[in-house]
């Protein structure tokens, strides 16, 4: 998985296709033309990991494979795990055992930026919030039982954006409008892009007929707080 990371993907247009590669092949792998010493039409692009290191984020939502799970992959079926991050990448999340806050361990995991980085009165609180948040009883393994469904990981984390929505006089996030709108189109991106990946690491490349629009991906959702 360390290594995994470190590949960029790269992506070149050729002969009417696109071609998704770790680095550029001396010949088109679809048409077998030599590219090298002949420029291609369009530079060669990056294709940026969908995936964060948690550490080096700030007030952010993070998603990453449940720590239980061997292989902690993005694979659409392992368990996720949840956690929110401080101003300084520290990440509070709520597990069996209570409240933890991580400094390491959430180096691959979808992020879901909550503030503005112009938010100057939330940033400034924000760590305070989150401290005082997860001292509270709902998370003291004494009071209140961790439970997979009901009061879990994720719980903890709406629980925690959704006090902060009523601090700043707005209201609550539903579960499932949260997960649709800030999760969903993040995980589908990873879902791709690990396709994408095992495919170049079984083959070498990958080749699609190139079509007008597949720059953009889905638009970017607004920051919850703003
Ligand atoms: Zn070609």
């Amino acid at each position: 998985m360390e290594e995994q990371s470190e590949r960029a993907v790269i992506r070149f247009t050729h002969c009417q296709k696109e071609i998704f590669c770790f680095s550029l092949p001396q010949q088109c792998p679809s048409c077998g033309e030599e590219l090298r010493g002949s420029r291609l039409q369009e530079a060669p692009v990056c294709i940026p990991s969908p995936l964060t290191n948690a550490h080096k984020t700030s007030c952010c939502l993070l998603v990453t494979p449940a720590h239980d799970n061997e292989d902690r992959d993005f694979d659409g079926t392992s368990d996720l795990h949840t956690g929110i991050s401080t101003t300084k990448g520290v990440v509070y999340n709520y597990t069996r055992g209570g409240v933890r806050k991580d400094q390491t361990g959430w180096e691959r995991c979808i992020s879901v930026p909550l503030v503005r980085p112009d938010m100057f009165h939330l940033l400034a609180q924000w760590d305070q919030y989150l401290d005082r948040f997860s001292e509270g009883p709902m998370w003291d393994p004494a009071w209140h039982r961790f439970d997979e469904d009901h009061h879990n990981c994720f719980s903890f984390c709406l629980g925690f954006i959704n006090g902060v929505l009523a601090v700043e006089g707005r209201s609550p996030q539903s579960r499932d409008t949260f997960v649709q709108t800030f999760i969903l189109p993040r995980m589908t991106r990873v879902c791709k892009y690990t396709t994408l990946y095992q495919h170049i690491q079984g083959h070498q490349y990958y080749v699609v007929d190139r079509q007008e629009d597949t720059q953009g991906d889905a638009p970017v959702k607004p920051v919850l707080f703003q």
